[in-house]
């Protein structure tokens, strides 16, 4: 019997894609990431892009004093339901891949963990996660963000036991 060793879930942009708002990548430059890249843990998704926003995009940010949540751009567009499919395929990606840990970058209002802009494009941040943290976390998948590989390398350990 072959033994696979579990996934982990990983935005897309901390792998050196260029799928931010911006055009740009945040490529992680970690040993940690680098060895799970070639053992191929990592499973990378861009809710964004897969929720079928465009590269670039206008900057958008989650208005999470307002209940329901919304996802507003710059433009005042209301980009809401493209960030929620977003969040729903990298749930299924989960799903699918029996993952249970997410690595996702932070302060993202997708990918955020701890924090997030504060909705008034001042670039100011509040407490708060994004979107797709907050359904993984909701279907009990642990999100740390990519300031946490230590974290995330730990709790890693302990899905391997
Ligand atoms: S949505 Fe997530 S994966 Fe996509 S660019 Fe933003 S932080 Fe990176």
């Amino acid at each position: 019997m072959t033994h696979t060793r579990p996934k982990i879930l990983i935005s897309a942009c901390l792998l050196g894609e260029q799928v931010r708002y911006d055009g740009k990548d945040k490529l992680l430059n970690d040993d940690r990431i680098a060895n799970w890249l070639q053992q191929s843990i990592l499973v990378a998704i861009c809710p964004e892009v897969s929720g079928g926003l465009s590269t670039p995009r206008a900057p958008a940010e989650l208005q999470s004093r307002i209940e329901p949540q919304q996802v507003i751009t710059i433009n005042n567009a209301d980009v809401t339901d493209a960030f929620k499919k977003g969040a729903r395929q990298a749930l299924e990606l989960c799903i699918s891949n029996d993952i249970k840990l997410a690595i996702l970058t932070e302060g993202s209002p997708s990918c955020g963990s701890s924090n997030i802009n504060d909705g008034q494009f001042r670039h100011r941040k509040i407490p708060g996660e994004g979107l797709t943290t907050k359904l993984l976390r909701e279907n009990n998948i642990t999100v740390f963000s990519h300031l946490e590989i230590d974290r995330a390398e730990r709790y890693y350990q302990t899905l391997l036991n």
